[in-house]
């Protein structure tokens, strides 16, 4: 219907019954739900786009990030490891985002509960993770916040990427100069764009940056940059300041250190690309048991 108003929220409340919260974010709110005429779950992100008194730029602009973000899931649609939208609703006040649902929720508690992930388990997710990233920079997207947060996990374990609330579609020259996503996992052109003048602008490879330190942080359960002082922190990311530090490292073999390597490369243009990262001898070779000699 053209008229702006409540009915739509009548409709998702008429079709779907909500459950419990599975996530919060600044503007939103994720709850199981449960679609009445089916009986199958999904998850509803519930954004608040109504904006306290004072704060209508802020809703606007939620509002226009929450529509950008549609378009980018609409255009990623159909890759069994990218989260697939399956309805929408918007009144005035609220817009309702319907996913399919993760019932394992996150990697990043999933990694927590284990710590760290074999080498065998650390292919599996990453290969899922390379091929839902090559997807998407095939479609000119850029994703701008993965982390273990954002990568999703279904019954199987399967990944499924999700939370393009950064996500953009670029133009062939296009270069970003805005520093968004999450500091443990900016890339260093992201911060020198911010830092510096003259300096050139940023594209798909900050995603293949990102995915070089979530591997090594599902391999040794320690993030490659840390330091308690933030500015030290993204110091050591502009130098691409990290080790494979002993003991943690000792056990896990080379090929998957080469692959990290590649990936956390300062300059954009030696980074291996997501199809590059699958052609590694990482992805090759299944689980062939290595020698080691101490
Ligand atoms: P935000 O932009 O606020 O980070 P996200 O889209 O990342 O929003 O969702 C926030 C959290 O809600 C996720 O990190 C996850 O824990 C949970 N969540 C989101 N979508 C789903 C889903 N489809 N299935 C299960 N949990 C989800
Ligand atoms: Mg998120």
């Amino acid at each position: 219907s053209d008229l702006p108003s409540q009915d739509q929220a009548k409709e998702f409340y008429g079709k779907y019954e909500p459950k419990e919260i599975l996530g919060k974010g600044v503007s939103s709110v994720v709850r199981r739900c449960i679609e009445k005429g089916t009986g199958n779950e999904y998850a509803v992100k519930i954004i608040d786009i109504s904006g306290e008194k004072g704060e209508e730029f802020l809703a606007e602009e939620t509002k226009r990030d929450t529509v950008r973000e549609i378009n980018v899931l609409r255009l990623c649609i159909d890759h069994p490891h990218i989260i697939e939208l399956h309805d929408v609703f918007e009144t005035p006040t609220f817009i309702f985002l319907v996913f399919e649902l993760c019932k394992q929720g996150e990697l990043f508690d999933y990694l927590t509960q284990v710590v760290t992930l074999s080498e065998k388990r650390t292919r599996i997710i990453m290969r899922q993770l390379f091929e839902a990233v090559e997807f998407i920079h095939s479609k000119n997207v850029v994703h701008r916040d993965l982390k273990p947060e954002n990568i999703l996990l279904d019954d199987n374990l399967n990944v499924k990427l999700s939370d393009f609330g950064f996500a953009l579609v670029l133009g062939p020259d296009e270069e970003l100069t805005d520093l968004c996503g999450t500091p443990g996992y900016l890339a260093p052109e992201v911060l020198s764009v911010s830092m510096y003048d003259n300096v050139p602008g940023y594209r798909q490879e900050v995603d293949l940056w990102a995915c070089g330190v979530i591997m090594y942080t599902l391999l040794c359960g320690a993030p490659p940059f840390w330091h308690r002082k933030q500015m030290q922190m993204l110091r050591m990311i502009m130098q691409a300041n990290y080790t494979f530090g002993s003991p943690e490292w000792d056990d896990i073999s080379q090929i998957p250190k080469d692959l990290i390597s590649n990936l956390l490369q300062i300059d954009p243009k030696k980074r291996l690309t997501a199809k590059e990262a699958l052609e590694h001898p990482f992805f090759k070779r299944e689980a062939a048991p290595e020698k080691k000699f101490h």
